[in-house]
């Protein structure tokens, strides 16, 4: 599902050289909900922006459904971001749109007929449990809810891959919890493959049944979780 294969990103500021990533392998099967787990500077957010085609890696191959990202063009780019759907540790919510508005927006970009969009919108906001406040502003959400309203928007054009930026991180652990429950249901219903990075074991044990532990722009560890994090 997602493969990467000797993947590697090297950053130069200052005259000098950062090593983000240094030979990064490892895969993603169909329906894993797959953590990667770090300290800060770990490298965890460079890996996940090189899927969401954020960063190109210096080398390597990263191969989702068949087809190698690092090499597309333009075009087919687009087309396949719309496969790859991402939450984000602040939300990332459009300020000045409605909730509606928000999870609307991926598919006003691909020209969505206005009856499918709100048809679509409105479907998501049920699933997610926000059907009462597509009218609300982000402002008057709480954390959990603007984080609910990410997710719909992440799922708007039926990605097959959800990535998630420390998802929960600026979220109470009650909040934390139903979130997560909401990404595993949303796992299993849509059969979604789920690729998270964190810092938190608690979330990593919670949900995750793969992960990666990454250490100076290196993987340390993988596996199953109750390997990787087995209780002594
Ligand atoms: P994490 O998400 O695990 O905290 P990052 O991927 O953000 O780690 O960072 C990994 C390393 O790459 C760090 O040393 C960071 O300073 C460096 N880095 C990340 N982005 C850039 C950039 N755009 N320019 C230069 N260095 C960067
Ligand atoms: P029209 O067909 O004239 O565009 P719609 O009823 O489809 O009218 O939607 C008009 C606007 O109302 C949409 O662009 C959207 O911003 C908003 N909207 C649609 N459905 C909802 C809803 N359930 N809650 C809040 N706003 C909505």
């Amino acid at each position: 599902m997602i493969e990467f294969k000797n993947v590697s990103k090297t950053f130069s500021s200052n005259g000098q050289d950062v090593h983000a990533l240094q030979n990064i392998q490892f895969t993603i099967e169909k329906g894993d909900i797959f953590g990667v787990i770090g300290f800060s500077g770990a490298g965890k957010s460079t890996l996940i922006r090189t899927v969401n085609l954020i960063e190109r890696p210096t080398a390597g191959e990263i191969i989702v459904n068949n087809e190698n990202l690092v090499s597309l063009q333009p075009r087919e780019l687009q087309r396949a971001k719309r496969n790859i759907g991402m939450i984000f540790q602040h939300f990332n919510l459009l300020q000045s749109k409605t909730v509606f508005e928000n999870v609307a927006t991926p598919l006003r970009l691909v020209k969505t007929k206005k009856s499918e969009v709100k048809e679509r919108v409105n479907e998501l906001l049920k699933y997610v449990g926000l059907e009462e406040f597509a009218s609300r502003y982000p402002d008057q959400l709480s954390g959990g809810q603007k984080q609910r309203v990410g997710i719909a928007r992440a799922l708007a054009t039926n990605p097959a891959v959800l990535l998630c930026d420390e998802a929960t991180s600026a979220l109470d652990p009650e909040t934390t919890s139903s979130i997560l429950q909401l990404l595993k249901r949303i796992n299993q219903e849509y059969n979604i493959t789920i690729l998270m990075i964190t810092h938190e074991l608690g979330v990593v044990r919670e949900i995750c049944n793969k992960v990666a532990v990454m250490e100076n722009g290196r993987i340390v560890e993988q596996g199953k979780v109750e390997d990787v994090l087995a209780r002594p």
